[in-house]
């Protein structure tokens, strides 16, 4: 290996590490639910079409209530003492797109995190109001033009996340799981399905690890994503009534201390 070659190879290591050390920091620093968190909330016509556009010249300031609420209910059930930990406010729309997430590669997306932080950071710039603590872009699609939508994310270090939704109100209440999901990545929750199969795992990713007969659950854990039907299926909830924050997503968000 020339030394070039491993320079650039220690240098891409010590980026990662960086990253990953910011990650944590980053999540350490959100957790202290002392007060509510502002997320602000903007939407994104992710397509060209009309049905879309109008979707978005309609939305209501309240829309994103019942994420709050919820949020609010599962944190109180959980002892946390904060009954609103997050404040969600609509923000103004965006007109542009954010960069595309690449599909696989640390690398790759190491990059794709940078460049996105500094779009955020652009667009927060250009609203009216104060600075949220946590950006969700919801990027809303007609569902006639696409049946399945692209993954959403929520990062940590640059506290955003990327929702895709359907601009539909049968989607709603899947749009709701979608975004509370991806907060809760920012704020330190990790995954609780087997990303080969979309299956939620078991027991941390069930609403009802304990139940007899196992199967079919009736709830979703949230970062489990899904409500596990038997072994083999797993269905989207339809809304967040049918989701919980489960123990180990909720002690590493901090609402609970570690057992
Ligand atoms: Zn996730």
């Amino acid at each position: 290996m020339s030394i070039a070659r491993r320079v650039r190879i220690g240098a891409l290591l010590l980026i990662l590490a960086a990253v990953a050390f910011g990650e944590w920091r980053s999540a350490r620093s959100l957790q202290q639910w002392r007060e509510p968190l502002w997320v602000g909330i903007y939407p994104i016509a992710a397509d060209d079409s009309e049905v879309t556009a109008r979707w978005i010249e309609r939305l209501e300031p309240d829309t994103y209530a019942d994420v709050q609420s919820w949020l609010g209910r599962q944190a109180t059930a959980l002892g946390l003492g904060l009954d609103t930990p997050f404040k969600l406010v609509a923000g103004e729309p965006i007109g542009s797109q954010p960069p595309k997430p690449p599909d696989s590669g640390t690398l790759a997306i190491a990059a794709w995190s940078l460049k996105m932080r500094a779009w955020s950071r652009a667009r927060l710039g250009e609203q009216t109001g104060p600075r949220p603590d946590i950006a969700l872009y919801v990027l809303y699609h007609d569902a006639e033009r696409i049946a399945v939508l692209p993954h959403s994310l929520g990062l940590t270090k640059g506290r955003f996340g990327i929702v895709n939704a359907f601009a539909d109100p049968a989607m709603q209440g899947s749009n709701r799981v979608v975004m509370a999901h991806e907060l809760l990545h920012v704020v330190g929750a990790t995954d609780k399905y087997d990303p080969a199969t979309g299956l939620p795992r078991f027991p941390d990713g069930y609403a009802d690890p304990e139940q007899t007969p196992r199967y079919p659950q009736k709830r979703a854990e949230i970062m489990g994503g899904r409500v596990p039907i038997s072994a083999s299926r797993a269905s989207v909830p339809e809304s967040l009534g049918l989701a919980v924050v489960g123990p180990v997503s909720a002690t590493e968000i901090g609402w609970v201390r570690a057992p």
